[in-house]
Formats: C-alpha cells, sequence, structure tokens
C-alpha cells in the first residue's frame, strides 16, 4: 500500500491523487475515502467529457494504432484511475459484471493505483495504465469477435500484471535468496506475487472490490445465471488472468519460445470459438503491450527506457537495504528537458539518467532488435493473420532502432560493437 511519506527536508512528496490531507500529520487516507473524494472530483458530466473528447479522440481516430499524440506519461496520476475506467467502458466488456457500479469501480481502481510502489521508476502505475492501453489498442480490432468475458479478464491482466512490483528483476531476487523468490520456489516471483495479490484485492469483499464475485458470462435471453455459469466465467478470468500475467516473464525465454510458437501454428486460421486459442491470443497480446511502450513515437519511447535503465540502477541491490536513495517517481523528472529527453551538454545525444551510457545503448538497441522487433515482426505477419493490424508497429520499431543507433553513434563513432548489428540498417534521413 501506498504511503504518505516525507523527503529528507521533510516535505510532503508523494500524494498522486493531490488529495487534501492535514500535512501536520502522517494521515494515510483510506482506501474508501479516496474513491469517494475522486468521485466527489469527477462529476459524471466530466466523466462522459473525458471519454467523448479526450479518450475517444485518443483512440478512435485512424489509425488507431499508431495514434501519436498521446503520452501517458504526461497525465496526472489520479487521471489515470479515470482514463483506465473509460478503457474498460469502451471495450464494451463491462456486461460481465453488470451489478458492478461506478463507485465500486473508482475503489477497485484507486485500490489497484496503491498497489503500484510510486518508487519505482518504471514498473509502476503508469506502466500498468499504459499496458493497458496498448493491449486495448491491440484487441481493438478483435473486440466483435472475441467473448466480453475474455476481453474483461485480458483488460484486467493488463492492469495488474506488474501488481506491488518491488523494482527488482527476478535473477536478483532468486540470487539473493529474496522470501519472495523462496515463496515461489525461484519460479517467477514477481509475476506469481502480482496474480495472488491481484485476485487477493479481486476477491476483497471488505473493500468493496470483489469484481470476482460479480463476474457472469452474459447469456443472451436473460435468463437467470446460475451458479454454475457463475462459476464457470470465474474459472476463465482466472485462467486468462494466470497465463498472460506469467508469460510476461521475460527471463523465461523456453517457454516464450514456446509459446509463440504453439500460437504461431495457428495464427493466421484462429478459430475465436475456440477457447483455447483464444487463450493464446490473448497471451501474445498482453506479451506484445507489455513492452508497448518502445513502440511509441521515438521521444516517448526513450522516455521509457530510460525511467526503467533508472529503476534498475536504483535497485539493483537487495530490496531489503536501506543504502539506496529512494526517489520517488515523477512523470516529468527535473532530469528532463521539456521534450522529456535526457540531454548531453551539445544536445544531440540521448543520455540515460544514470550508469554507464555504453551499456544503456548497448542493451536498449539488443532488446529492440533481437526482442521487441522479433517478437512483433513474427505475431504480425502474414497481414491476414489475427494480428495483422500489428505490423506498423514493426514498422516503428525499426525506425526507433535506426534513430537510437544514430544517437549513439554521435556520441562514440569508433565503438566497434554494434557495427554489424547497425550496418544491416539505413542512416535514417
Ligand atoms: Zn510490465
Amino acid at each position: 500500500m501506498s504511503e504518505i511519506t516525507t523527503d529528507s527536508a521533510g516535505q510532503k512528496i508523494t500524494n498522486p491523487l493531490h488529495i487534501p490531507v492535514k500535512s501536520d500529520e502522517n494521515v494515510v487516507l483510506s482506501i474508501a475515502d479516496q474513491a469517494a473524494w475522486l468521485l466527489s472530483a469527477r462529476p459524471a458530466f466530466e466523466l462522459q467529457q473525458a471519454e467523448q473528447i479526450s479518450f475517444l479522440a485518443h483512440l478512435t481516430q485512424s489509425p488507431l494504432t499508431l495514434n501519436q499524440h498521446f503520452n501517458v506519461l504526461q497525465l496526472p496520476a489520479a487521471d489515470l484511475v479515470h482514463y483506465a475506467y473509460s478503457i474498460f467502458k469502451h471495450s464494451g466488456c463491462l456486461i460481465v459484471v453488470p451489478t458492478v457500479n461506478l463507485a465500486q469501480w473508482y475503489l477497485y481502481l484507486t485500490t489497484i493505483m496503491h498497489n503500484h510502489s510510486p518508487e519505482n521508476h518504471y514498473h509502476n502505475w503508469y506502466h500498468a495504465v499504459h499496458v493497458l492501453l496498448n493491449c486495448y489498442r491491440y484487441v481493438y480490432p478483435l473486440l466483435s469477435q472475441l467473448q466480453p468475458l475474455d476481453i474483461f479478464a485480458l483488460l484486467l491482466a493488463a492492469l495488474n500484471h506488474d501488481l506491488d512490483h518491488c523494482g527488482i528483476s527476478n535473477t536478483a531476487l532468486i540470487n539473493q535468496v529474496d522470501p519472495l523468490a523462496v515463496k515461489y520456489h525461484k519460479v517467477s516471483p514477481l509475476e506469481q506475487h502480482s496474480i495472488d495479490r491481484a485476485l487477493e484485492i479481486l476477491n476483497d469483499e471488505a473493500h468493496g472490490t470483489a469484481l470476482l464475485q460479480a463476474v457472469i458470462q452474459p447469456n443472451n435471453n436473460g435468463a437467470p445465471v446460475t451458479n454454475n455459469e457463475h462459476n464457470a466465467a470465474k474459472s476463465r478470468v482466472i485462467e486468462i488472468f494466470r497465463n498472460s500475467i506469467l508469460a510476461t516473464d521475460i527471463s523465461r525465454t523456453v517457454d516464450h519460445e514456446a509459446i509463440l510458437t504453439h500460437y504461431l501454428t495457428f495464427h493466421n486460421h484462429l478459430d475465436y470459438t475456440d477457447s483455447n486459442q483464444c487463450l493464446q491470443l490473448l497471451t501474445i497480446i498482453l506479451l506484445c503491450g507489455d513492452i508497448g511502450c518502445v513502440c511509441e513515437p521515438f521521444y516517448q519511447s526513450m522516455q521509457w527506457c530510460g525511467r526503467l535503465y533508472e529503476e534498475m540502477q536504483c535497485h539493483r541491490n537487495s530490496r531489503q537495504s536501506n543504502d539506496i536513495a529512494k526517489v520517488v517517481f515523477q512523470p516529468q523528472s527535473s532530469l528532463e528537458n521539456d521534450q522529456g529527453l535526457y540531454y548531453s551538454l551539445d544536445n544531440k545525444l540521448i543520455l540515460p539518467p544514470s550508469g554507464s551510457l555504453s551499456e544503456y545503448y548497448t542493451n536498449q538497441l539488443k532488446f529492440l532488435e533481437y526482442y521487441a522487433i522479433a517478437l512483433y515482426a513474427r505475431v504480425s505477419e502474414p497481414p491476414s493473420c489475427s494480428l495483422g493490424h500489428l505490423s506498423p508497429y514493426t514498422t516503428r520499431l525499426r525506425q526507433n532502432l535506426i534513430q537510437l543507433a544514430h544517437s549513439y553513434f554521435l556520441y562514440e563513432p569508433s565503438l566497434g560493437v554494434l557495427v554489424k548489428t547497425l550496418t544491416s540498417f539505413s542512416s535514417p534521413s
């Protein structure tokens, strides 16, 4: 749970919702109070306005997949609660939880926001909402083919996939024999922890956030939903939830290849009535959505990459150690210029906020080429396949790779490490 804390100068530094608090006390408002505040501050007309103007303008413009004018990082954290709700609503999937009202939704989403650490520069509430948005972009052309229950599960998984992330990689947790690694027997501890924590909240009646208790598979005849039908709907949500979130552990290279290879055997003639094929499709969508930040326009993608690198630098040691200065994440860091970039003094080079420059560039370039482009290219070809609409993202990724490489060479043209990689791409014009 996020707490309202003070920095070394005693100033209040984290209050992502800008909720009024008594400054002389270390007050932590209850989730219910915060949800009530949000609702009172966001009257219905504003909700509609946001949906009709901001949200729909961002999402329904053509081409949907390559809208360049929207950056999650520019919104206040509280607006992302609002925005996340808008995505669920816009998708039409809320019919699977017909008894959950708006107040309960805000309560749930606020709880999820507070279960993301503001000390993480990357694995935070902004990333959660960004992945939700990415997954919605990717599933949008398939909405009419998929069951609302499956769409609901995908969107929930996207929002929860890094819940309560501690800012350290699985490998580091395992090497340090961290309690989380022990608990989950060294198998994807971060993802398993997020799943367990998310299911806890989804079932938590005390907070009025028991969304899973309300899930049904809507039937066309309006007949009452039986207990069996309710249980089947709940199991389906959990199945999609578990499978897709576990797949986001990118260190499980073997599993990844198996998941991808299996999906590619049917993706060009996907049978949308086959629940297993749909499950694989949704898993791939979350896998892509999780790294979707690198497909954003170059400067936006660099904002995200810089944050991930910064988080790795901050938390490289044990999560138990207190010798690391914890810096609360800010959407617009003071390290950035007004374009959100880390620049060198000559204004030519994009710099990581800290750490080794060549390590930063090498990691980014390798990640783009060998992981991101490879994944997007494989799942979006041929154009007639289920995710053929992702091919513009592959193009964007290649452009970003070239631009990043160009920036790197401005810094150190004599470095030969990446020459082989780079010569296969043309220089940016
Ligand atoms: Zn993630």
